[in-house]
């Protein structure tokens, strides 16, 4: 059976109230049963010591004669008087169990010879019998036990407290378990409707329509969890934006190399007997197919970054040795523009994948290259930063405006497009270096060149250290 958590908190709740009235209760009930029985029992050793003396009084005050013949001749007499100066009916026994005085003659009598037997071998005993408590202790002589007196004390105004008082109880009980509940219910009904609320938002989500607030604005742990689905919904929503653009990006980039081809395979078609013709337009594909080949290649590599951690083999790498084999590599590029490179490096160690890290100073060198000036100049560092280790990349070239520094690390993203399509750049060069670097628990970011033009770009790695 499927119990509502509003169900489940409002029997808690009265389950909870309930046991505490009921453990609070028989205290309370006990407390008073044994409270009474006590006044009960000092109120009769009163009236027994009372009716001790008068006896005795008695006993001593005429001639000596035998107990028996005492209890014969006075019982019923001091039966009445104490019974009169008690309020209570009172009985008088002699030793041999007989009664000699009984202040109520005509009442019936009550079964109470086991506690008589008792009460004659000088021992206090009582029983009750309904509202009545029947309560005998020994009468002393001079020469020892003289008898037995019985008062009959009425327990009812005692019981009758003691029933209302059981009565209280069992109705505040219930009135509690009624107010529970419907507190209960009216309690949970507004955490059910929050929690349904925020179901509500969840397939909101799923259906693809996106919050534009968090739905409950509390400051409890609901509305922590409302602030976090909202929270979701914005992620996703920026994810799938962002896929989106990407989609749109890749499809306009793929559309003009391939109007270019299409043109050129037109143009030869018309033109099949003009060998000049053809030449030129075989090798116009051949330039744009190898630009679509690449964007293809960069795109895929940039989706499989975002959703496998591809090929990573971390390993000890002397970075300056790998940025020496770049510059060297780069060298027939930096002279054709006659760039100066120059190089500060120290031996520093990093863990790292090789390839990632190829990749990531390859394209940030190729980029200080491709957009610096005509005799500019690249500088490439590092330093150690406590424990990390820095490589900065500076050139002296066209700069980065500040407002764009964050978003040229965005697939697609171009500033100078017509530097960038002159040299082939699809935006995507940077996008890529970040996801590299990102994989390698590293940092990226871009600052102004130095004395304020061209631009500077900060790498940052954890150093390697032996242990
Ligand atoms: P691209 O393939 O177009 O070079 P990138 O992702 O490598 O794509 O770079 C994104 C954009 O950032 C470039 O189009 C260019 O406008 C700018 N950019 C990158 N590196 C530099 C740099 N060193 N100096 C100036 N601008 C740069």
């Amino acid at each position: 059976m499927r119990l509502s958590l509003k169900w489940k908190f409002t029997l808690f709740l009265a389950g909870l109230l309930l046991f505490t009235i009921a453990v609070l209760s028989s205290l309370i009930m006990n407390g008073v049963a044994r409270y009474q029985r006590n006044q009960m029992e000092s109120s009769l050793e009163q009236l027994v010591n009372t009716a001790q003396i008068r006896v005795t009084q008695q006993y001593i005050s005429g001639t000596r004669i035998p107990p028996q013949t005492f209890m014969n001749v006075e019982g019923q007499k001091l039966a009445n008087e104490l019974g009169s100066n008690s309020g209570t009916r009172v009985l008088l026994y002699g030793m041999n169990g007989q009664v000699f005085g009984d202040s109520l003659p005509m009442a019936t009598k009550a079964d109470v010879a086991d506690a008589l037997s008792f009460a004659l071998q000088n021992k206090i005993a009582y029983l009750t019998e309904g509202d009545t408590l029947h309560y005998l202790a020994p009468l002393q002589g001079t020469d020892g036990q003289l008898g037995v007196i019985q008062f009959d004390s009425s327990l009812f105004a005692q019981n009758s407290f003691y029933q209302q008082l059981l009565h209280l109880f069992l109705y505040s009980g219930l009135g509690v378990l009624v107010i529970s509940f419907l507190f209960g219910q009216f309690y949970m009904n507004r955490q059910a409707a929050a929690i349904s609320r925020l179901k509500t938002e969840t397939d909101h989500i799923r259906m693809g329509q996106y919050l534009p607030s968090p739905g409950l604005a509390r400051k409890d742990e609901l509305g922590e969890l409302s602030s976090g689905i909202f929270d979701m919904s914005q992620a996703i929503k920026a994810n799938l934006d962002a896929q989106k653009q990407f989609f749109d990006n890749i499809s306009h980039e793929f559309k003009t190399p391939l109007t270019a081809i299409k043109a050129n395979a037109d143009l030869m078609q018309m033109y099949d007997d003009d060998p000049v013709m053809i030449r030129e337009s075989s090798s116009a594909i051949a330039h744009e197919s190898t630009r679509l080949y690449e964007l293809v290649e960069t795109a895929l590599h940039l989706s499989a970054l975002e959703k496998y951690s591809f090929d990573n083999h971390p390993e000890p790498v002397q970075i300056d040795e790998l940025l020496e084999d770049l510059c060297l590599r780069l060298k027939g590029k930096t002279d054709k523009s006659g760039i100066t490179l120059h190089k500060r490096l120290a031996p520093f160690i990093i863990w790292a994948d090789r390839n990632s890290l190829t990749h990531i100073f390859l394209n940030l060198l190729d980029n200080a290259i491709k957009y610096n000036i005509q005799n500019g100049e690249i500088t490439v560092q590092s330093r150690q930063i406590e424990q990390e280790i820095e490589i900065v990349i500076q050139d002296t070239g066209i700069g980065i405006p500040p407002e764009e520094r964050k978003r040229i690390f965005e697939p697609f993203y171009t500033i100078h497009a017509d530097r960038a399509r002159q040299t082939g750049g699809t935006g995507l060069g940077l996008a890529l270096v970040r996801q590299f670097v990102e994989k390698q628990n590293g940092t990226i970011r871009v600052e102004e060149g130095p004395d304020g033009h061209g631009s500077t770009f900060v790498v940052r790695f954890r150093a390697y250290t032996f242990e």
